[in-house]
């Protein structure tokens, strides 16, 4: 069984690993380490990928939000409509440029925002949305875009969990007029480190990126714009991302195949399983849904199966902003806190191992 891990990134760069080393030994020896030609390369292969004109390469996916939110001059007085059950990485953004996080609520079944349930937020000091495509599903972008147009906000995509999704067959990250990205380890196209990046088709908001990410400079030493700090990606993460592109695809193929193995074998009255049709899922994490969640984790534990909990709190519940949000209730966020559960999935995991972790659950007892 290979349960026992949420993830294994050792097994995930053993096959690649000479290529990884060629790549690394390649920037060692080239002796630019950070801001330099395999930057600018990702930056170019990852915009294509998405299908947009401009990628600016940042040190972080929070970083990416925060940027983006900053680029399009959104800060205080403003107010960013986000979902309070995607792990703070948003609302962290929103705070940081002075702007005013509002939550929406999200769908009981896709757990991602809607149309409807933005609109219920809009207000005359709307400028953003921040739509986060959730454990790699991708929200409803068509509905979205549209309202962004009607009530005149923009929408910015949080990418991090949904690399290389696709929904009528433009990607995740080519929708909005920004998207975030988040290369961390763990996601479905991660660096060796921590690395993030803006896609974006507005050439004068890649611009301003451009400046922010790194003190404000027009140009070396020229600090224009305000708001700017380091930002910086390095040269060994990018190269890193330029090998690991190209099997994106095939990673997110066998996700999915894992996740659908799940929802194949699983069947217990008490756990629900997500929906795993569809190209716009790129199955980041398999989250089923039990009222009897401690429990379930208990009995997986002792068979020897790793889980976990994204995400045990909502933002406005974080003690860190408790006073700030006193009054913000939404009822399908709450519930879904209490009952979500991430059974391990990763490309690999093998199918049998998947099959094992089902026959423990499905023999579950009252
Ligand atoms: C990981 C993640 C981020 C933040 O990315 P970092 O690179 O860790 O800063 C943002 N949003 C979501 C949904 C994430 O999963």
């Amino acid at each position: 069984m290979n349960t026992g891990v949420m993830n294994d990134l050792r097994g995930h760069h053993r096959a690649i690993g000479e290529e990884l080393q060629v790549a690394m030994g390649r920037v060692l020896s080239r002796g630019w380490f950070s801001m330099g030609p395999e930057v600018e390369a990702f930056e170019d292969e990852f915009a294509a990928f998405c299908g947009v004109t401009h990628c600016v390469a940042v040190a972080n996916g929070t970083d990416a939000l925060e940027l983006s939110l900053r680029g399009l001059g959104i800060g205080a007085g403003d107010e960013v409509i986000t979902v309070p059950n995607a792990g703070m990485y948003s609302t962290a953004a929103i705070l940081a440029t002075g702007a005013t996080p509002v939550f929406a609520d999200v769908d009981p079944r896709t757990l991602t925002i809607t149309a409807a349930l933005a609109r219920a937020q809009v207000s005359a000091r709307t400028r953003a949305v921040i739509v986060t495509h959730l454990f790699g599903r991708m929200a409803p972008m068509k509905e979205l875009c549209a309202l962004a147009r009607l009530e005149g906000f923009v929408i910015i995509e949080d990418c991090a969990q949904a690399h290389g999704a696709l929904q009528g067959g433009v990607r995740a990250g080519a929708w909005g007029t920004a998207a975030a990205f988040s290369f961390y380890p763990t996601k479905n196209l991660g660096a060796v480190g921590d690395a993030g990046a803006v896609a974006t088709r507005d050439s004068d908001l890649a611009a301003q990126i451009r400046r922010l990410r790194q003190y404000g400079w027009e140009q070396k030493y020229h600090s224009m714009v305000p708001g700017g700090r380091n930002s910086r990606l390095d040269e060994l993460q990018a190269a890193v991302l330029r090998v690991k592109l190209a099997y994106l695809d095939q990673w997110n193929q066998r996700r999915r195949r894992v996740a659908a193995c799940y929802a194949e074998h699983l069947s217990h009255a008490d756990v629900a399983t997500p929906t795993v049709e569809g190209d716009d899922y790129v199955a980041h994490l398999f989250v089923v849904r039990t009222a009897r969640r401690a429990a379930l984790r208990k009995l997986l534990s002792d068979n020897g199966v790793a889980t976990d909990v994204h995400y045990p709190r909502l933002d406005y519940e974080q003690s860190s902003l408790k006073s700030a949000f006193p009054a913000v209730h939404r009822a399908n966020s709450e519930l879904a806190a209490r009952e979500v559960l991430s059974l391990p999935c990763y490309p690999e995991i093998s199918l049998s191992s998947v099959r094992a972790c089902c026959a423990v659950i499905n023999r579950w007892g009252g």
